[in-house]
């Protein structure tokens, strides 16, 4: 089956969890979809994605002025932190999910908590762009997905040596290069619409 008509079987599964779901046929759709999406009078903050930069997201909001919280451009660490809790209030959060399933779960690791505390809670409106890559059949699936497929190549990405996937296969590891602290299931939005799903015709991201 291709990406299109997975896509249009797995729109009904993300609508009955309270998902706003819409699919594109590449990444250019995708880009003005999220643009579509987003509110320009509120601040806008994302979670670390190899998605985002794919779609060179952000590169277009600070061109067009948009009221970015940009943790990258702190300073200090401390700086940075800071910019990291503002972004968990910020009116529109971007994020990619590292999988999801046929059935309409998302599924996602993360180091520091941020990025998933931010798709849980606070922002009013969270934006998902997901490649049609990143679509497995179960939760098990999704979950060996996040840690043997997503770990691996964003250890790789981050140049990490420490954690077992950086030797690629996830060994459960307790390591303080983990990018693996918090592991969440989305199975629903509380608030309906407030989630809302891009999915994307093309493999992106990891
Ligand atoms: S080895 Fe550690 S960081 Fe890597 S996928 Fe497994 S738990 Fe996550």
């Amino acid at each position: 089956m291709n990406y299109k008509d997975l896509a249009e079987k797995l729109i009904p599964n993300l609508e009955k969890r309270n998902f706003e779901a819409y699919y594109c046929d590449n990444k250019k759709e995708a880009l003005d979809k999220a643009i579509s999406l987003i509110d320009k009078n509120g601040t806008i903050s994302w979670g670390g994605s190899k998605t985002l930069k794919d779609l060179n997201l952000i590169e277009v909001l600070k061109e067009n002025d948009y009221k970015l919280i940009d943790r990258d451009s702190a300073s200090t660490p401390e700086e940075r932190d800071e910019l990291m809790k503002q972004g968990l209030t910020a009116k529109t959060f971007l994020t990619s999910s590292n999988a999801i399933t046929e059935d309409g779960i998302l599924v996602n690791i993360d180091g520091n908590g941020n990025r998933v505390a931010a798709m849980c809670y606070g922002p009013d409106s969270v934006i998902v762009i997901a490649g049609m890559n990143k679509l497995c059949k179960t939760v098990e699936d999704a979950e060996d997905r996040v840690h043997n497929v997503a770990a691996v190549k964003n250890a790789e990405r981050f140049g990490l040596t420490k954690t077992g996937c950086s030797k690629g296969k996830c060994v459960d590891c307790l390591s303080d290069e983990c990018m693996c602290s918090y592991v969440v299931k989305t199975r629903r939005s509380k608030v309906k619409g407030r989630i809302k799903i891009i999915l994307v015709g093309e493999e992106l991201g990891f």
